[in-house]
């Protein structure tokens, strides 16, 4: 019982009891049982939505009780919002909550005064190499979804981040919290923890396969769903999941798919399903919502989305803008939404639980494999486990679909008979360790090989490998690429981290992304009258107005003739107006990094990059590779389709062009221009700190894609409300700077905003102008050029 538990803030177990909670679920019992709130340390591998938040929450509270700090750890930016919201209930006893996201390159002492921080696992990588003091304080740390050690990608930094915090303070309380894996023994073994591992679910799950006109459940009962004509099984089993006499017999459905437009397609068949389901209520309602995600973009995947959304279904992927993605969740969970079409994103963490899960594709294309690989066990379960709410259903009901007996058979033995896979560290990969390496010398962790190879010990990898001669052999090569590029510095046995290493380190940087970015640099240096000659000289306005008429991409010709003649100039001191290197150079530097995910080429690109790379060929920094050399000039073309979207996005082209040009979604493009300015960011450093002359460059053209405006909006769009298209309509108004929004006629501003009083407000406020109040002012009042 709740009630009887010891060892917790004053008012926390009453507090519980007023929540409903009671009784503490079985597993959360026996982590209880195992020492869970006297600090001992615990892997609890137990199925979605069986109360793992709480036996977090009961290990961080006792522990905070204890005069301690906690830490939680989660696998994505949108849960430590999430999880920050949770966790604030518990303000009220005392406890400071707060969350680190964003800026990696930050110590974030304010968080010293917190008791409960939460975390995504990079962030916390980079506060302990930022040497946050507080991190000596930590007693108790948490690790949300702890399988993703598995993960290519991500994976070594977690591992890593676990193994360093256990030896800053030895005896840490870890916790971490788990899907169920097949060797969750092997994890508890690593974090010399307990372990709690249990198929216990608070409400029923049966799981099962539609083939025919019927769902057959594990349990052995069937369920009639016919198909109907045209065999769709999909909105079938949508429709009977909504089939029900009163409102609490309706359940809703979450439907996997494997790709988003997938997503977006069953969307919209879903939608013609649902809209038969909704009410005269909900019908304004989810206009209403239809209208508010409308307005958070203007772009054709908000368009789609709200179509559907008007009619009770929705779609969500990693494609969407993160606002959307919010307000499809809560509407789902208010039960306004009655359908929602996910990529396995949605499976991974977000609290969306759902009458009916209907797992539609098991197959998902795999560009390393080469073609459609089957998802993992691990993966199909926990979108299964997402199907049952908690005091709204009877059971939850998971379904895969077959097409004949066959396959119905070989999804049985493959998901529903299945158990879960092995976890396996991926810390052996090389730009892995290049990165951890360089951090665990600059951080001080180990000084010398032997000391590396001794922490290394402490980490999953070491757990459960058995040739510890292949760790060494990857290390010393690690060791090397980071010593030839000067990034660490042997005396005798002893390592350090050289200045510029200490940098990458804090950056965050992928030593590779560095040593590019200061190859780049460092050329251009070398290189700059030559390319600033050929630049001035040799191009003609003719030929670059005619590719700005083709694509309206670029206003490059403005840069191109910006500058003065090329006749002038001596060999080391060629006079220019022209900033170099050009944002266009820089964006590419940037994008061939490995720390930018770059665009495939698709059929037909590599024929129009290949033009545009001769075309620019000046401006790019480094020497072009050869088309000969197969992989590195089809990098290189990959890396110019990615910069040439970050142009066009400084070029204010229109969001729904560019998703339309580069075939991504507009959470793409964010994604791009969020890593692209966190590289220039640090390529900005760089240079300072190794006194290259490229500083103004990079800063301007990192402000340019930070506002996706051209040079002359930068000092407008940096007001706060403003943004890249209200700052272009300000501008053609007249209203040019900041100074201008304080001091310009208010009818004038109005009428460029078209009208909304609220928004001129604010813009104002934030420019500082003393009478920001729109009261009384008319837009009608501005003169005719006040329109743009
Ligand atoms: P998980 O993190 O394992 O996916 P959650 O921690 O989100 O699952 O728990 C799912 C739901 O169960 C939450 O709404 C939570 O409030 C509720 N819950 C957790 N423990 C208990 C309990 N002992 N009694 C009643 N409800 C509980």
């Amino acid at each position: 019982r709740t009630a009887d538990l010891t060892g917790l803030p004053a008012g926390v177990s009453e507090a519980l009891h007023d929540e409903g909670i009671e009784e503490l679920y079985p597993p959360q019992a026996e982590a209880v049982e195992a020492g869970l709130t006297d600090g001992e340390s615990l892997v609890a591998a137990v199925p979605t939505a069986s109360g793992k938040t709480l036996i977090a929450e009961l290990a961080m509270l006792s522990s905070v009780a204890r005069g301690g700090k906690a830490l939680y750890i989660v696998p994505l930016r949108a849960l430590a919002s999430e999880k920050k919201a949770e966790f604030e209930r518990w303000e009220e006893y005392g406890i400071d909550v707060g969350v680190s996201t964003g800026n990696y390159e930050s110590s974030g002492e304010w968080l010293s005064s917190r008791d409960i921080i939460v975390a995504t696992s990079e962030k916390v990588d980079s506060l302990v190499r930022n040497n946050a003091a507080w991190m000596d304080q930590l007693t108790c740390v948490v690790s949300d979804e702890v399988h993703l050690v598995n993960d290519r990608n991500r994976g070594p930094t977690l591992e890593v981040t676990l193994a360093k915090l256990r030896r800053l303070n030895p005896s840490l309380q870890v916790v971490a919290l788990s899907a169920t894996v097949g060797n969750a023994g092997e994890v508890a073994d690593w974090l010399d923890a307990s372990l709690v591992q249990s198929d216990w679910r608070p409400i029923d799950l049966k799981m099962g396969v539609h083939y025919g006109n019927a769902i057959n459940f594990d349990d052995g009962s069937q369920r009639e769903v016919p198909v109907g004509r045209g065999d769709r099984q999909t909105p079938a089993l949508v429709a009977d999941a909504l089939d029900g006499d009163d409102a609490d017999d309706q359940g809703s459905s979450l439907v996997f798919v494997n790709s988003r437009r997938n997503a977006e397609s069953a969307a919209r068949r879903m939608a013609d399903v649902t809209e038969q389901y909704i009410t005269g209520d909900e019908r304004g309602e989810l206009a209403e919502l239809a209208a508010e995600i409308r307005d958070i973009s203007d772009t054709e995947t908000s368009e789609d989305l709200a179509t559907v959304v008007a009619k009770g279904a929705a779609f969500h992927h990693a494609g969407l803008a993160s606002e959307h993605r919010t307000l499809v969740e809560d509407a789902f969970r208010d039960r306004l939404i009655k359908c929602i079409c996910a990529t396995p994103t949605l499976a991974a963490g977000v609290n969306t639980p759902s009458r009916r899960v209907v797992v539609r594709d098991w197959q998902r294309y795999d560009g390393d494999y080469g073609g459609m690989k089957p998802l993992d066990v691990l993966e199909v379960h926990q979108m299964m486990g997402r199907a049952g709410r908690p005091g709204l259903d009877p059971y939850g009901e998971a379904v895969l679909l077959a097409r004949d007996a066959d396959s119905r058979d070989e999804l049985f033995e493959r998901y529903i008979w299945a158990d879960a896979e092995d976890v396996h560290s991926k810390l052996a990969a090389e730009p892995a360790l290049r990165t951890h390496l360089l951090a665990t010398i600059a951080s001080g962790f180990a000084h010398t090989r032997e000391g590396l190879l001794d922490f290394l010990d402490q980490t999953l990898y070491a757990t459960q490998t058995d040739d510890p001669a292949r760790l060494e052999q990857v290390t010393d090569r690690v060791l090397d690429y980071l010593e030839i590029n000067g990034f660490i510095e042997f005396e005798d046995e002893t390592i350090r981290a050289t200045p510029v290493g200490h940098t990458v380190s804090r950056l965050y940087l992928d030593p590779m992304s560095a040593a590019e970015i200061i190859d780049g640099l460092e050329w251009a240096a070398k290189h700059r009258s030559e390319k600033l000659r050929a630049l001035d000289g040799e191009t003609k306005p003719e030929s670059t107005r005619e590719s700005d008429t083709s694509g309206g991409f670029q206003r490059a010709s403005e840069m191109v003739t910006a500058g003065g003649d090329g006749e002038n100039g001596s060999d080391d001191e060629f006079e220019s107006d022209r900033t170099y290197p050009t944002p266009l150079g820089l964006y590419h530097l940037v994008c061939r990094t490995p720390d930018m995910y770059q665009l495939y080429l698709k059929s037909g690109d590599r024929e129009t990059y290949t033009e545009l790379c001769y075309e620019r060929e000046p401006e790019f920094l480094g020497r072009v590779p050869s088309e000969y050399e197969d992989v590195a000039f089809e990098d290189w073309l990959s890396a110019l389709k990615t910069a040439r979207l970050l142009e066009d996005w400084v070029s204010e082209t229109d969001e729904d062009r560019i998703t339309e040009r580069y075939g991504v979604g507009p959470g793409d493009i964010r994604g791009k221009v969020e890593t692209a300015e966190w590289l220039l960011g640090a390529a900005e450093r760089l240079a300072s700190e190794l006194d290259l002359d490229a500083v103004y460059a990079v800063r301007e053209a990192k402000k340019r894609v930070e506002y996706g405006v051209r040079e002359e909006l930068l000092d407008l769009a940096g007001v706060r409300g403003v943004g890249r298209k209200r700052a272009r309509r300000l501008f053609e108004a007249g209203v040019e700077t900041r100074a201008d929004l304080r001091e310009a006629d208010k009818s004038r501003i109005l009428a460029a905003l078209r009208g909304r009083r609220k928004t001129a407000e604010n813009i104002l406020e934030a420019a500082g102008r003393k009478d920001p109040s729109m009261d009384d002012v008319d837009e009608s009042d501005a003169p005719d050029d006040a329109v743009p």
